[in-house]
């Protein structure tokens, strides 16, 4: 990507609700089995959605998916919430950060480029997901998620000089835009 098109995103990057964002190279990307080992034994929506493992992948069809590309965004949105141990209040506040992270794939891909959006949780377009029955209905609008694919989300947050958290009753969502010519 050269640097007036990088401006020119980042200036209308700047116009949403994003608290944060950094320019990664896709090399600085940490990929892990233990993320999708925790994926398997503490979340409720393994093995039950196209944007969840096993779904998407293993991690090494998941890192090679990412190599394909030149190199990645990311970005965090927040959402303050009355307790933050409360999951389904936290989960309720995504759908606003989903929509900000598919604002952003629709800027980079208005200008020419390819991409593959990842989000903070699994999809949640369809009351139920056709996995593992049958293909993914809407597969240009679906965001798997960031640690679905074995990504070590706190690791990329300190390499990319961004936050984990901010604060007490504040839920960091985090997104990652790869992308390509
Ligand atoms: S778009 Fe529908 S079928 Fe595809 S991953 Fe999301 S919920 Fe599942």
């Amino acid at each position: 990507m050269d640097d007036t098109i990088r401006a020119m995103l980042e200036e209308e990057i700047r116009e949403l609700p994003v608290i944060q964002y950094a320019w990664v190279s896709k090399e600085e990307i940490p990929f892990s089995e233990r993320v999708r080992t925790i994926c398997k034994e503490e979340c409720p929506r393994y093995g039950k959605s196209w944007a969840c493992p096993p779904g998407v992948g293993t991690v090494e069809e998941c890192r090679a998916a990412c190599s394909a590309f030149e190199g990645a965004f990311v970005f965090t949105t927040v959402a303050e919430v009355q307790d933050i141990m409360n999951m389904e209040e936290t989960l309720a506040t995504r759908g606003g950060h989903e929509d900000v992270t598919r604002e952003i794939r629709f800027l980079f891909q208005q200008h020419s480029l390819r991409t593959l959006a990842m989000s903070g949780d699994s999809c949640a377009i369809c009351p139920e997901c056709a996995y593992p029955a049958g293909p993914c209905r809407y597969p240009e609008r679906m965001i798997p998620c960031i640690e679905g694919y074995g990504i070590v989300v706190p690791l990329l947050a300190q390499r990319a000089g961004i936050a984990f958290e901010n604060g007490g009753g504040v839920v960091t969502w985090f997104g990652l835009i790869l992308y390509g010519g």
